[in-house]
């Protein structure tokens, strides 16, 4: 049996720790627990350290510097560390009622500087815990001791009078006071276990406070197993997975359906499909599936996955079921927003009554977002609950949120409100352009332009290292896998298409420099998928007769699914610059926009 759970690695170098002082301390301790998985999923917790730092005025003043709202601990900085005047903080410690908008307001109004991020919502609790360094994080571990009947049996026996165990509650002042009236009660106190959430730690050192958390982790850990009731296999395998070497085919017929159905809801859509052992296991298994609508295994599953994935019941075959899956999810979920989300939350509307992960039986879990990023950030957050699902299962039955609390937390104005992780990106965000050639430097130029405007990108070059290494470069200049190499499209069309599909669910538009005479052919299917018409842009190096020929046969394959353009230009950019034009419909522009462009003269039916 695999292990329940990966342990946080130790990464504490104290030569390098030794150099740091003040905010540099809590900005490293930030960077080592942020981008450990088992501690918590990127941008989940936050960290703070106490000390001195002058004002405008050059006055000295105890301040807190505190992880800004929405950032990423991996990857502060030390402009994600406002600094807040601690003995302003501490006057709330005890008297004056504040409601949600006001505390938020007081906090900024506690900024030693005017123009500083903001802090976040558990900010009261790390001001009142008295040691100098205090963090917040979201282990595996900890979740699963906390979700399950007999876990605060089990964390009692663990950790006595050294952990406090704390119910789940929305971080509110007063959650903030009673914690600390409580951590003040119990002198031997070291971590905070807090209910379907995570972790408190603190101490009056960086390197302790650290440790304090990998401890807390190890122990849980530790607690959980003693707990096993049984094997951690929940209940077996109720279907069989899906034979690799059919499970490609089999997505890339449903893939395109679920993104035309999620596009309905955006005006751009990126899928990521988790076919890991451990996915293929859960989706596959008895008890997973069905627990999995028990609720979340942390808040932050709730802006990502939602209250619960969409589960299908046996493997699918095709779209169809998918499609009436997502069907009744909709149905169900606005059921669940009359029922469930208080009348003072629904001023911003209704987030969305769409799946953001999709449970498919035999073949793994399926994720969507805004782009590929916030995908993979779903599928983290979904795989967490996956492994949390499977340890309290076996240590006696999953516990997560009523659909009111998740609800609460789901529609919080201040959760709403919560800055995203990364700022979205230019016109093109969320659209997919499969951009295919032979000249693998007039492809890499074309990529590169759409990625620039916020596409996600599937290249299908000549020779496959090339496109490799333009796709790597694509998303370390614009974002996590805005570019991926697929098949060679010259070679093999119907490959290049399934490697684009598998990646990111389908694709807008197809960029055919190729001269390839498939490539259409094998593009229409995922464009019928998807339920709404797809753009071919020809632009091969030169209009030779083949390639006229090669039009026109485009053409009469057009259908009320494909839009055929071309044009007629030697330079990559002004290709780049049709594709974009011409992904407008796709994306819900009028048959009547015209071409402006200065260079191009496509021709279109
Ligand atoms: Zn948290």
């Amino acid at each position: 049996m695999d292990p329940l759970f990966v342990p946080p690695a130790d990464r504490w170098d104290a030569c390098v720790a030794r150099t740091l002082v003040g905010r540099d301390e809590v900005i490293y301790r930030s960077h080592l627990v942020g981008a450990d998985p088992a501690l918590t999923k990127e941008g989940g917790g936050n960290f703070s350290v106490k000390g001195t730092a002058e004002d405008h005025r050059g006055r000295v003043n105890r301040v807190l510097w505190m992880s800004a709202w929405g950032c990423d601990g991996a990857t502060a900085e030390p402009a994600d560390f406002p600094a807040l005047r601690l003995d302003e903080l501490l006057e709330l410690r005890t008297s004056g009622s504040l409601s949600e908008s006001e505390m938020v307001d007081y906090l900024v109004d506690c900024g030693l500087r005017g123009e500083q991020r903001r802090p976040g919502i558990e900010t009261l609790t790390h001001a009142f815990i008295p040691a100098r360094h205090v963090d917040h994080c979201h282990p595996d571990a900890v979740i699963a001791l906390t979700s399950f009947p007999g876990g605060r049996i089990a964390a009692d026996e663990e950790f006595g009078d050294e952990a406090i165990w704390f119910d789940y509650r929305q971080f509110d002042i007063g959650v903030a006071r009673e914690l600390a009236d409580r951590i003040a009660a119990s002198p031997r106190c070291r971590f905070v276990l807090l209910a379907n959430h995570g972790l408190f730690t603190w101490a009056d050192s960086s390197e302790q406070c650290y440790r304090n958390s990998l401890e807390a982790v190890a122990r849980a850990e530790g607690a959980v197993a003693k707990a096993l009731l049984g094997p951690a296999d929940l209940g077996g395998w109720a279907v069989p997975q899906v034979a690799p070497q059919a499970a490609p085919g089999l997505l890339a017929k449903i893939l395109p359906a679920i993104r035309g159905a999620l596009l309905a809801g955006s005006p751009g859509t990126v899928l990521a499909v988790n076919r890991s052992p451990d996915a293929v296991r859960f989706a596959s298994s008895t008890r997973g599936p069905l627990l999995s609508q028990a609720g979340p295994s942390c808040p932050d599953h709730l802006v990502t996955v939602g209250y619960r994935p969409l589960v299908l019941d046996q493997v699918p075959t095709g779209p169809e079921p998918v499609l009436t899956a997502i069907g009744r999810y909709r149905d169900w979920y606005d059921d669940y927003f009359e029922r469930h989300v208080p009348a003072a939350c629904r001023g911003l509307g209704k987030r969305t009554d769409l799946p953001r992960a999709i449970v498919l039986p035999g073949l793994g879990v399926v994720t969507a977002g805004p782009d590929a990023a916030m995908a993979r950030l779903c599928a983290d957050h979904f795989a967490q609950t996956m492994t949390v699902i499977r340890a309290a299962d076996a240590a006696g039955g999953y516990r997560s949120l009523t659909p009111t609390q998740a609800a609460a937390d789901e529609y919080w104005p201040l959760m709403r409100l919560k800055p995203q992780l990364r700022p979205p990106g230019g016109n093109l965000s969320g659209q997919v352009f499969l951009v295919t050639g032979s000249d693998d430097d007039r492809l890499s130029t074309v990529a590169d332009q759409l990625a620039a405007a916020g596409a996600h990108v599937a290249l299908g070059g000549e020779r496959p290292a090339q496109a490799v290494a333009a796709a790597r470069a694509i998303s370390s200049r614009y974002g996590e896998r805005r570019g991926v190499a697929v098949r060679s499209a010259t070679r093999d069309p119907l490959g290049a298409v399934q490697d684009a599909v598998l990646a990111y669910g389908g694709f807008d538009v197809l960029v055919d420099m190729t001269g390839s005479a498939g490539l259409v052919s094998a593009a229409l299917p995922v464009f019928t998928g998807q339920g709404r018409p797809g753009t071919v842009l020809l632009a091969p190096d030169e209009w030779t007769p083949t390639e006229l020929a090669r039009l026109e046969s485009a053409l009469d394959a057009g259908q009320a699914d494909l839009i055929v353009n071309a044009v007629a230009t030697a330079s990559p950019i002004a290709v780049a610059q049709a594709a974009a034009f011409f992904a407008r419909p796709a994306r819900g522009g009028t048959e009547s926009d015209i071409w402006q462009g200065a260079v191009l003269q496509p021709c279109r039916i």
